[in-house]
């Protein structure tokens, strides 16, 4: 049982996609071919540890309050390893970002080992964290194992190895050329980025780390253990690269920073399906479970193989963005957004309003470029309605520790572009909106 998670791996970064793919994904391509890519997934959140908190509960966000990347996942969660755990499998993570080991995210809990960065290092590269998995996998070869592997890599800094460096930029061209104007609307430049003139650089390499990480996967997705067993791969959020004036990052929910990657293979499954069905990806411990043949399981969700064969799953998507400053809707191909608060970081050209709504009909407009809500008031209207009436069902309680918030935390944070106050009291109380707001934005968009 392998579980793989991309770290910021957009979902339209899949070679098997076809042949207009922007990337060389072979390693993944080879785990697609021998069982199912879905195209439609999404995440419960655009953040780390929200989107894993989700996924390693089977809750959404809403419910985890796991809203940012250093409140962790208190002992009482239920998690997929605890329940590998209890049906006697030996249960390994390897991770390669610092904010995702267990004093940091809670997300230990049910693992008997966890390796990842150093204390002192923010993240380590995938061959690292690759290098371990093997190591176990080899070492427990005749055991039941269930193994998470994490890797960083396509998270900024976009900064590929030698051996994919510039594949995707012009021979010869110099993006730092201080004869050209960068065409950019951000705020300012990511301090890596410092000089650079042309905008479609690190977007280019962006797709180089992704290239090399799949190389450095193939050696685990190609295993002789991953081979026989069920073996899934998928992202935790996606990036943007200037849709929606977000530059870099992913802060905002939109397609970039939601669809991601999700491909599974499994034991007498399927080979070379691809399943268009709209799915999310936190029904994806489920489906593991169900896989290994642990129904009984106490876990959250749905399985997944099941769309795979053609059973409609349509529901309602919801999603929470990191901090709880905004949330979303996706239903029939249509794209709410709920602004909950007054937002703005760094990597945002233009700020968020409170309780303004946004609307994407993503079946004619994939890149939700062009917001209907003004054309589509009643459609706004009720999916806005359904949205405030979902949130409204928060958990009383929810499964977030207060972090430990150390200087070291915060500075190891912010080295990876991570700053700001944190979530307010009332989104770490699952106080999202009041449903009678009246405020101007409320009164216009509420039945
Ligand atoms: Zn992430
Ligand atoms: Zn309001």
């Amino acid at each position: 049982m392998l579980l793989v998670t991309s770290d910021t791996h957009r979902g339209d970064h899949v070679g098997a996609l076809g042949p207009g793919a922007p990337v060389r994904t072979p390693a993944i391509d080879a785990l697609a071919a021998r069982g199912v890519l879905y195209t439609d997934a999404y995440a419960a959140s655009n953040t780390t540890n929200p989107s894993h908190g989700s996924l390693m509960t089977g809750l959404p966000v809403r419910d985890t309050r796991v809203l940012d990347n250093s409140s962790p996942l208190v002992d009482d969660a239920r998690t997929l390893a605890e329940a590998f755990r209890d049906a006697g499998y030996h249960t390994l993570a390897a991770v390669s970002v610092r904010h995702l080991m267990d004093d940091e995210s809670g997300f230990g809990q049910g693992f008997e080992r966890m390796a990842g960065p150093s204390s002192e290092a923010s993240e380590r590269p995938a061959r690292a964290t690759t290098t371990q998995a093997v190591a176990w996998l080899d070492e427990l070869a005749d055991e039941p194992v269930f193994l998470w592997v994490h890797v960083f890599d396509a998270h900024s800094p976009y900064e590929p190895p030698a051996s994919t460096d510039r594949r995707y930029y012009p021979k010869g061209k110099d993006p730092f050329d201080p004869s050209q104007r960068l065409q950019y609307d951000g705020r300012f430049l990511p301090v890596y980025l410092r000089g650079l003139t042309d905008v479609e650089f690190p977007y280019a390499q962006y797709r180089a780390e992704i290239d090399a990480l799949d190389g450095e996967l193939e050696r685990l997705l190609a295993h002789p253990r991953a081979l026989a067993g069920v073996t899934a791969l998928t992202a935790d959020h996606g990036e943007s690269f200037g849709a929606h004036g977000i530059w870099w990052d992913h802060a905002g929910l939109y397609p970039d920073t939601l669809h991601v990657p999700l491909v599974l293979a499994w034991p007498g499954g399927p080979h070379g399906v691809r399943c268009d069905a709209p799915v999310e990806q936190m029904h994806l411990g489920r489906t593991l479970l169900d896989a290994a043949g642990l129904v009984a399981s106490e876990f959250r969700g749905a399985d997944l193989r099941a769309a795979a064969a053609g059973a409609a799953i349509e529901r309602p998507r919801y999603s929470l963005a990191k901090e709880g400053h905004a949330a979303s809707l996706l239903e029939g191909g249509w794209f709410l957004v709920l602004n909950l608060s007054d937002y703005q970081t760094t990597a945002m050209a233009r700020p968020r309003a409170r309780h303004t709504v946004e609307l994407y009909d993503l079946a004619h407009d994939p890149a939700a470029a062009n917001d209907l809500a003004e054309r589509e008031p009643a459609r706004a209207k009720a999916m806005r309605a359904k949205l405030v009436e979902w949130l409204g069902g928060a958990s009383a309680r929810g499964l977030a520790g207060a972090g430990a918030g150390t200087a070291e935390q915060k500075r190891r944070l912010a080295s990876l572009g991570y700053t700001g106050d944190g979530p307010s009291e009332d989104a770490r109380a699952g106080r999202w909106i009041e449903a009678d707001c009246d405020c101007a934005q409320c009164a216009r968009w509420r039945d």
